[in-house]
């Protein structure tokens, strides 16, 4: 894959200024103007000799629209990339200073969860490990800097492991922003062989599984992917995963009024789940497509949330943020579309 100037390492560009007859150590400026300062722009990179800034293109994406909540805390992001494709990112800040960051690491998707508006847009491409970092760059400011890393937003990060794991080592290179793996989580549908080769990185990144039914039956019909790694076999590379790196792996369960929020159920996720180094994050649905799917009751979420406790699995309901701006993954890409803006 040809990467773009964000999606290159110090040394990349170091060979590639002295292509173009510069000395080398401009690669390494050039590295940390893109991401410790977050400057895409190269006639910014002030200590750059302007025939440099002249012939470098950080990047060809451009800001379609950045929303944000009327708290202020939530911000959203929708990004057209070279080639038209469009995608989102949101920025998430809470009042103890944290500021996380949901990328997107695909156009689309072909997993094709049921309850996912992205999913049901279909996939359209892999984004580059630039694209992915371009995202967090875009957020990072001086005041406040970005603290923290979610790869929840478009498209399954393990479907594009290569690019996914070099935005990783982008993200937490001494000469850029310079994360702690620890404060960078992937979400995953459950590709297992990819699951475990994550394992086997040494990587410290936390890992989240989107689970949604405790049972075969039900997770089938809600994501089609477990027809091919069904739930014993994504807990299992799940459990391996916490064995390998230490870390509690949170599954996420969004939950949907009468399909997969009855107390049974509740029950049987116990009986799945107990005695594992897990914590299961409950999620309001964020609306669809499909007027079959509405969110659980406040009273429903709670009850299920209190029966997994008593059964001894850590549970939290998730809070539903930047509902105004749409800030769930796909909505604001959905509503541009519904305006005719794109031409998807
Ligand atoms: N593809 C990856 C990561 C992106 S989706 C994955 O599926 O894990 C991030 C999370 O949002 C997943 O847990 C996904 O199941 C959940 N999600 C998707 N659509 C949703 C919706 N309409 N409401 C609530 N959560 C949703
Ligand atoms: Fe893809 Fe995740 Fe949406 Fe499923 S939930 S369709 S895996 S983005």
């Amino acid at each position: 894959m040809n990467h773009s100037l964000p999606g290159l390492f110090p040394e990349e560009l170091e060979t590639l200024v002295a292509s173009l007859g510069e000395p080398a150590y401009r690669g390494r400026q050039v590295f940390e103007w893109i991401h410790r300062h977050g400057v895409l722009t190269p006639q910014d990179m002030t200590n750059l000799p302007r025939g440099l800034r002249d012939r470098l293109i950080a990047s060809n994406s451009e800001e379609v629209r950045r929303l944000v909540s009327v708290d202020g805390l939530t911000s959203k992001l929708l990004l057209r990339l070279h080639d038209g494709q469009e995608i989102e990112a949101v920025q998430m800040n809470t009042e103890t200073g944290r500021k996380t960051i949901c990328v997107s690491t695909q156009a689309g998707c072909a997993i094709g969860c049921v309850f996912c508006v992205t999913g049901q847009f279909g996939f359209a491409r892999n984004l580059e490990a630039g694209e992915v970092v371009e995202q967090v760059l875009r957020f990072a400011t001086v005041e406040r800097p970005v603290t923290n890393v979610v790869f929840m937003g478009m498209g399954e990060p393990l479907a594009n492991y290569d690019e996914a794991l070099r935005a990783i080592r982008l993200l937490t290179h001494p000469l850029g922003l310079h994360l702690g793996a620890r404060r960078i989580t992937l979400s995953t549908s459950g590709l297992v062989p990819q699951m475990r080769q994550l394992a086997a990185e040494g990587f410290q990144i936390g890992l989240a599984v989107s689970l949604h039914a405790p049972n075969d039956d039900l997770r089938s019909r809600l994501m089609p992917i477990n027809k091919r790694w069904p739930i014993a076999e994504v807990i299992a590379a799940a459990d391996h995963y916490a064995e390998r790196t230490g870390r509690r792996v949170s599954y996420e369960y969004t939950l949907m009024a009468g399909v997969n929020d009855s107390s049974e159920l509740a029950s049987e996720l116990v009986e799945l789940l107990h005695g594992r180094l897990c914590h299961v994050n409950l999620i309001p649905l964020n609306p669809t497509q499909d007027p079959s799917l509405h969110a659980s009751s406040a009273d429903r979420a709670l009850t299920f949330e209190r029966r997994l406790r008593e059964g001894g699995v850590p549970a939290t309901i998730r809070v539903n943020r930047g509902r105004d701006i749409l800030a769930a993954c796909g909505q604001l890409r959905l509503a541009e579309k519904k305006r005719g803006r794109m031409a998807v």
